[in-house]
């Protein structure tokens, strides 16, 4: 039953980071994920240590994104979280062969998540980012009930439905007392690369509107951006493959604004 091998925990509820946030969103394909990796190696190039939980259990992508698919190795009886671009990496994915699916029942994934919260070697981390699944489901709630200190970064694009579906998440973090650190919208905008010209493909507005909501601050408005997938797609994250490409500036604005 357990991920990997017979390891020692430690106690739960004991925080692995000085902070941890936890980033979700309403819905799938807003950039959640994109998100997490690029606040997770922003963080890691300004010194900090960071590990990275993908709790996103059926559409994982922290694998993709950081280009690494191997087993974590285990040392002292605990798992060694993956190194990639200076962040700590543990994800399912990791367990999982290619092409795959996650057939696994909500108390399986529920162990899985809190062994990788408790038997996971994150020795004296800065921060930790968990890529949580969308929406308001038993996982997100696992694994907060996992990570009480978490706070919760809420993802949006502008758009009004994309808005409201992230309203739900705040709600729910509100249910369960967990602090909002803040709103992030992304595909804000497309930036033409040839004449510089703003097109708000998605409509504007929704991340104003959702931290007003939310009574939090709007932390970042990341651009839509081609190097930004690129970068996804080829496993190194644009805030490292292309540091000065519109989407990597916004993003490290946005990892100093949280
Ligand atoms: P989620 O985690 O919300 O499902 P992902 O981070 O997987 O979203 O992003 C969905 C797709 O959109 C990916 O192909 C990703 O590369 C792309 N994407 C995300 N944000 C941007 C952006 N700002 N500009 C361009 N493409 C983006």
């Amino acid at each position: 039953e357990r991920v990997a091998g017979s390891v020692r925990s430690v106690p739960e509820g004991v925080s692995p980071a000085r902070a941890v946030y936890a980033v979700a969103s309403g819905k799938g394909g807003v950039g959640k994920s994109s998100v997490a990796a690029n606040l997770a190696v922003a963080w890691a190039t300004e010194g900090k240590r960071v590990g990275l939980i993908d709790a996103d259990v059926w559409g994982y992508s922290v694998p993709q994104l950081f280009g690494i698919h191997r087993a974590p190795t285990a040392m002292n009886q605990r798992m060694l979280p993956v190194p990639a671009h200076g962040v700590g990496l543990m994800s399912l994915g990791f367990f999982v062969a290619e092409n795959e699916p996650v057939v696994w029942r909500g108390p399986m994934l529920h162990k899985a998540l809190s062994q990788f919260v408790t038997d996971v070697a994150w020795d004296d981390l800065d921060v930790l980012v968990l890529d949580l699944p969308p929406g308001t489901g038993d996982v997100t709630l696992s694994v907060l009930e996992l990570l009480p200190d978490a706070a919760l970064l809420a993802v949006t694009t502008p758009q009004p439905a994309a808005r409201s579906v992230a309203s739900r998440v705040g709600a729910m973090a509100r249910s369960v007392s967990m602090p909002v650190a803040g709103v992030i919208e992304n595909m804000t905008e497309l930036v033409c690369a040839d004449c510089s010209a703003r097109t708000p493909v998605f409509g504007s507005g929704g991340g104003t509107q959702l931290a007003a909501e939310l009574g939090c601050p709007l932390v970042g408005q990341i651009p839509l951006d081609i190097q930004l997938r690129e970068a996804g797609d080829a496993g190194v994250p644009v805030v490292l493959s292309h540091p000065d490409s519109p989407s990597a500036r916004a993003l490290r604005q946005t990892a100093a604004a949280v």
